[in-house]
């Protein structure tokens, strides 16, 4: 069962993100030194000015420490900076430290995740997550930690120092704060949609892409790009439509504030300007309070972009953190393992599964004893890759019990499962890689020997030797550039090697010609022999040879057998039998 997760209240989600930050101890201490020398350093300047004001123009005796003051301001500005840039440096570092490690649990979540938590997502959506949106919550901390950390102990700091200089002047300087803070906080409040309206418009637009570029042979064939440009617009647009929804509410916001902000120096001006007249105030002390001014407000205005930062990192941070807590895959790291050695007794009894509400298995009882062959057969949608899929755990049942050896398999740890079955889907999938990287995917320590072995045996040998680097060609996106034949040889290749005692084998529908089907039947053969297997059968041959037959219809063992006996009962079997083989010349097999 998934996890109930509690919604995030509104700082949850960054207080998460925040907690990441605990592993980096040192660069954290090393960033916030730097921003607090940096924070000190501001304050040379303007006392430095001051100074000079009222100290040394005024004081014709004292003009030789002129020098001297205006290398200290000058001396300021370098600390400052200098400070400035190793802070960037280390934050950098640090940021990239915690954008890996949240990428890392990322990833390994998405692993654990069950198959159904896939069946409701886009692709394109789930990168847009690991890709964009790490990156986006990130910039929480970048500008979080590093401005504004910097811009509130500089708001603070001088803050303090206007009002220890003149308490009037500085409380008409502040004026305006408050209302600064009530917009800030109306702006953020009211904002969240808007930014994850956008952050939603731009994941469904990545996820359009993905399934476009995926589809193009598609599109291209069914002369469709027309058609698909005009959606891929609708979406775009309503990209453009969101981010200019989000960016409206900022070109009202950001001004506004700014003219807050100003209305502070014209308050120093009025009532400082009117302090200095009446002699309660020097000029060098007006000056440094203009100059702190600019100091106070400058981080003020850092603060409110700080605003916008967070929003848009909070809507990331909660795309982020709804996959870190779904729920796992049940004993994704947990659970038995299996008795070795594994005999392959499987057992299904009366096992009942829906993927929605629709029941599509109905106490389904299914008994392959070791090194039996069972082949599923039944019209299409009848539930025999459903069977295949609960036997290796990718959905679980939602009734009944299947066995390995005895031991259920919900009580089995997924690595001890999936351990000992190999499964051929119909569709050869190969992974961007060379032909050695897909082979080792089903045994990680197999040896050259082993490799070439598998591959004889799969009768894919012949045209591996013939790439132009053997076992260390590319084979593209998809495997791409192999024919049909050759993939599916390549993936028994990888079943062979992998060498389980059960085998789940989808067999291929797609036609080859006479010879490739003969080179793939063997191969199968050979996959198929002193193993447990199921297959879902498309060749008479294949089911001829099974020795069990059950068929199923809309989720039910129908009739169960061998084909002699299912014939000769003139059933469903018999029925299905005549219909699909019709045209082959196996056809004749057809007849009881
Ligand atoms: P078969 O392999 O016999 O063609 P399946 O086991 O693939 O049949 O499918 C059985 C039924 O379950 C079908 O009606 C199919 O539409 C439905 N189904 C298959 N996979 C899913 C899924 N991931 N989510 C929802 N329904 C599914």
């Amino acid at each position: 069962m998934p996890r109930v997760i509690d919604p995030p209240t509104p700082m949850h989600s960054i207080l998460r993100v925040f907690s990441y930050l605990r592993h980096y101890p040192g660069l954290a201490a090393a960033q916030l030194a730097c921003a607090v020398g940096m924070t000190l350093s501001v304050f040379i300047f303007p006392n430095a000015t001051g100074h000079v004001i009222d100290e040394i123009i005024p004081q014709p005796a004292r003009h030789g420490d002129f020098g001297f003051w205006v290398a200290l301001a000058l001396a300021g500005f370098l600390a400052r900076d200098g400070l400035n840039s190793l802070r960037i440096f280390i934050n950098n570092a640090f940021e990239q430290k915690v954008i890996y490690d949240i990428r890392s649990d990322l990833y390994a979540k998405i692993q654990r995740l069950p198959l159904r938590w896939f069946d409701n997502r886009r692709t394109g959506d789930v990168m847009t997550r690991v890709v964009e949106d790490v990156t986006n919550m990130e910039r929480v901390l970048i500008d979080g930690i590093e401005q504004g950390l910097v811009a509130v102990l500089q708001v603070l700091g001088i803050g303090v120092f206007l009002f220890i200089l003149n308490p009037s002047v500085a409380m008409w300087a502040t004026l305006p704060v408050p209302l600064l803070a009530v917009g800030a906080w109306i702006y953020s409040t009211c904002g969240r949609d808007r930014y994850r309206n956008q952050r939603e418009a731009a994941s469904d637009l990545n996820a359009l892409l993905h399934d476009n570029i995926s589809g193009v042979r598609q599109i291209k064939a069914y002369a469709a790009e027309e058609l698909e440009h005009d959606r891929f617009n609708r979406h775009s647009d309503r990209l453009r439509q969101a981010t200019l929804r989000m960016m409206r509410w900022w070109a009202l916001y950001s001004p506004g504030m700014s003219f807050l902000r100003m209305t502070g120096y014209v308050l120093v001006l009025a009532f400082g300007g009117g302090a200095v007249m009446r002699g309660e105030l020097t000029l060098g002390d007006f000056t440094r309070f203009l100059l702190f001014l600019s100091l106070f407000y400058e981080p003020v205005d850092r603060l409110n972009q700080l605003n916008q930062m967070l929003l848009s990192g909070r809507a990331a941070a909660d795309r982020v953190f709804e996959i870190l807590d779904a729920g796992d895959e049940p004993n994704a790291t947990t659970g038995e393992a299996l008795p070795r050695p594994v005999k392959g007794h499987v057992r299904f009894e009366r096992v009942s599964f829906s993927y929605q509400d629709q029941p599509t298995l109905h106490e389904v009882g299914i008994d392959a004893r070791p090194g039996e062959t069972i082949a599923l057969v039944g019209p299409t949608g009848a539930g025999k890759t459903t069977v295949l899929s609960l036997l290796a755990r990718f959905y679980e049942a939602t009734s009944g019990s299947i066995t390995i050896d005895g031991v259920p398999v919900r009580s089995l740890s997924k690595a001890s499962l999936r351990g000992c079955m190999a499964y051929v889907t119909q569709e050869a999938f190969l992974f961007n890689g060379t032909v050695r990287e897909n082979l080792l995917l089903a045994r990680r320590d197999a040896g050259e020997r082993e490799l070439w072995d598998a591959l004889t045996a799969a009768h894919a040998e012949p045209f591996v030797r013939a790439l132009p680097k053997q076992l260390d060609t590319r084979v593209g996106e998809r495997g791409v550039k192999l024919s049909g034949g050759e993939k599916q040889r390549l993936s028994i290749a990888r079943a062979l090697l992998k060498n389980a005692p059960i085998l789940l084998l989808d067999e291929a529908t797609a036609s080859v010609d006479s010879e490739t089907e003969r080179l793939i039947q063997d191969a199968l053969d050979r996959l198929m022999r002193d193993r447990t297997a199921f297959v879902i059968a498309h060749r008479l041959s294949t089911i001829r040879n099974a020795d069990r037959i059950y068929v199923l219809d809309r989720g039910r063992v129908v009739e169960e057998g061998t084909h002699d006996d299912l014939l000769a009962r003139g059933g469903k079997y018999a029925e299905l039998c005549r219909k699909s083989f019709l045209a082959a010349e196996e056809s004749a097999g057809c007849q009881a």
